[in-house]
């Protein structure tokens, strides 16, 4: 028999290779950061179109490569960086593995210019999907210019498996973010489709850090800093009150490159134990040095993951050293022996309000009428109209009509209770057709033809919402509600970036924006059904839902934006409807095109039938 294996052709081996390191845009620019920090450059640039879909360029300022340098750095296992197995052990560059450039090259379009400080003129490659179509002198500035451009042109598979454009930018951001956290001596700059997202000049760790998250984040930063025989660590923590819900900032850098790890996270979160308002995560910007022959960079692809040797002391002097600072900055309460310690209140309860309990009396209440009077505090719309109309037929078989038909219906329990207890009826209530019931602020029960429906409120709301938004945003007819004082919100560049993507939608659900600068948003409309006060969670979660955006397929930007304010505008457990809200609720339900799932595809109502019943009462 012949022999049947071959070598693999290099430029499939290049593919193949690319599958691992280049995932994403995201993971083109990391590794071309990364390569013009290891060229020394003091100076970069990211130039990013359609979220790196068209365009990723990176422009350094860093030493450049000679034209040998220039065509080999394309090669598989081509790296100046280590020439030895042994140089793993003591890595202080970030690349290493010589790939990426191959990689790269083998899935898209790439022009590279580059010159070195000793040449007057410098050398321009292109390369498409790992085949070289010019190489040519050029005139071009000390250092290095590359150029991706239609990333995965040749594997459309992968192409279409990117996500939509907000979350590639994010994934962007995130990486660019890590770079330059890690770098606060280097200027940074990126542009996205021509935008500036972020122009971050030469400074110290805090400077970097509010170049980035905002002016505002100065004063929630507490620094710490401890130097022990196996870590030195610097670097700052927000203060406890700062933390957030959904979206924490969390960055442990390592020998000055990000790692994520879940043990040293833990660490961090033991030390603000008892400290953060619930369900909020710490936020942290830690730097760790260490000896490099005591971490393993190398188990990760992407390495971002790290392995220590002694992972145990370190867990044990990140906690204390949190804690301590913690407790310097009056962050924690401290012990003090002149103070009875059974009168410190835990950090979260400092400084809420305290209530006496009261004992609160509904006079009004019964517990046989079948419409109740509305409830304060019930935000569903209501349309008192049908109610009215209705009114004859829930008492239908009533003694006594209401002498004033008009004023709000709340009998003696004497004259309700005959209605419930009707011979001639098999459901007591199903005559009354229009009748709704509330079970733990949280269900709604009503009957239909054939026995009975129990409706989920939060999730039958959101149902309601998010077709009326996406109707509103693909018709464009939607109506806004015009601010006297427009609102003036704060958001970091990354979150700026991503709602100015994303205008048009929200235009169309029925915000009105005015000027977007220098981390401020201005709101001068806002959708008619939204109340003001909840504009900034509705946006808060928005954008925590654009980060974790499900893959792309076939789902539009439009449809996160409309399941996302559905979810936060939707009426929650534990809120209390009153009659014609309930009644409202589950008419506009059963009027919807997909009424038995939620957005997000959860059962909204389920339904109990005639004979079912019966059948338990057997
Ligand atoms: P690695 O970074 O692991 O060495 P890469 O494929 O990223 O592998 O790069 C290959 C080589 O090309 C690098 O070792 C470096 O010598 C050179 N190189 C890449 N990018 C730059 C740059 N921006 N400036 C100077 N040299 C570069
Ligand atoms: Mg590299």
């Amino acid at each position: 028999m012949a022999n049947i294996i071959k070598l693999l052709p290099d430029h499939v081996a290049n593919q193949i290779a690319a599958g691992e390191v280049v995932q994403r845009p995201a993971s083109v620019v990391k590794e071309l950061l990364e390569n013009a920090i290891d060229a020394g450059a003091t100076s970069i640039k990211l130039i990013i179109k359609d979220a790196g879909k068209t365009l990723i360029q990176i422009i350094d300022n860093g030493k450049g490569m000679s034209e040998t340098d220039a065509r080999m750095s394309f090669e598989r296992h081509a790296t100046s960086k280590i020439t030895s197995a042994d140089d793993l052990f003591n890595l202080s560059t970030k690349g290493f593995r010589g790939e990426a450039l191959a990689s790269i090259a083998a899935v898209a379009h790439v022009e590279l210019k580059t010159r070195i400080h000793k040449n007057e003129v410098g050398t321009r490659i292109e390369i498409e999907g790992s085949k070289i179509i010019t190489q040519e002198p050029c005139a071009t500035p000390v250092g290095t210019s590359l150029a991706v451009k239609n990333l995965f042109f040749n594997i459309p598979a992968r192409r279409n498996f990117l996500k939509s454009n907000n979350v590639e930018l994010r994934h962007i951001i995130d990486e660019f973010q890590r770079v330059a956290l890690a770098h606060s001596q280097i200027v940074f700059a990126m542009f996205h489709n021509d935008g500036e997202v972020f122009q971050l000049p030469a400074g110290n760790l805090k400077q970097r850090i509010v170049g980035i998250f905002g002016g505002k984040t100065n004063e929630k930063l507490v620094p710490v800093a401890e130097e022990t025989d196996i870590v030195t660590i610097q670097g700052f923590v927000v203060k406890p009150e700062f933390s957030k819900k959904t979206r924490g900032e969390q960055f442990f850098f390592v020998n000055d490159r990000f790692i994520k790890n879940a043990y040293l996270n833990h660490a961090v979160s033991a030390a603000f134990e008892g400290l953060l308002p619930d369900k909020t995560r710490a936020s942290y910007f830690l730097y760790l040095t260490v000896d490099p022959s005591t971490i393993d960079i190398n188990i990760h692809p992407t390495k971002t993951e790290i392995k220590f040797d002694d992972e145990h002391s370190l867990y044990a002097i990140l906690r204390s050293t949190i804690k301590h600072s913690l407790g310097q900055f009056n962050i924690a309460p401290v012990l003090d022996f002149d103070r009875d310690a059974n009168l410190d209140t835990p950090y979260a309860y400092k400084d809420k309000y305290v209530h006496t309990p009261k004992v609160e009396v509904d006079r009004t209440f019964n517990p046989f009428e079948t419409v109740p009077p509305p409830k304060k505090g019930a935000t569903m719309p209501s349309y008192t109209k049908q109610n009215v109309e209705g009114w004859e037929q829930l008492y239908e078989g009533l003694k006594t009509p209401p002498s004033d038909g008009t004023s709000n219906v709340t009998y003696e329990s004497d004259e309700v209770t005959g209605n419930l207890f009707q011979k001639d009826t098999e459901y007591a209530f199903a005559k009354a057709e229009s009748s709704t019931y509330q079970l733990n602020n949280k269900y709604i029960i009503s009957t239909i033809k054939s026995g009975m429906v129990i409706i989920d409120q939060h999730r039958a709301h959101q149902r309601i919402l998010y077709e009326e938004l996406l109707r509103n945003i693909t018709v464009k007819e939607s109506v806004s509600q015009q601010l006297l004082f427009p609102l003036v919100l704060n958001y970091n560049s990354s979150e700026l970036a991503l709602l100015v993507q994303l205008k048009e939608g929200l235009e169309n659900t029925g915000f009105v924006f005015g000027k977007v600068a220098n981390e401020t948003l201005e709101i001068t409309g806002i959708p008619t059904s939204l109340p003001e006060s909840e504009v900034p969670i509705v946006i808060e979660q928005l954008l925590s839902d654009l980060e974790n955006e499900v893959p792309d397929t076939g789902f539009s930007q439009t449809d996160t934006l409309a399941k996302s304010m559905a979810k936060s505008m939707a009426v929650k457990a534990g809120e209390t409807l009153d009659g014609s809200s309930r009644e409202h609720l589950v008419n506009s339900l059963f009027a919807c095109k997909e009424p038995s799932v939620s957005p997000d595809n959860r059962t909204t109502f389920i339904t109990m039938s005639g004979e079912e019943l019966d059948r338990k009462f057997k």
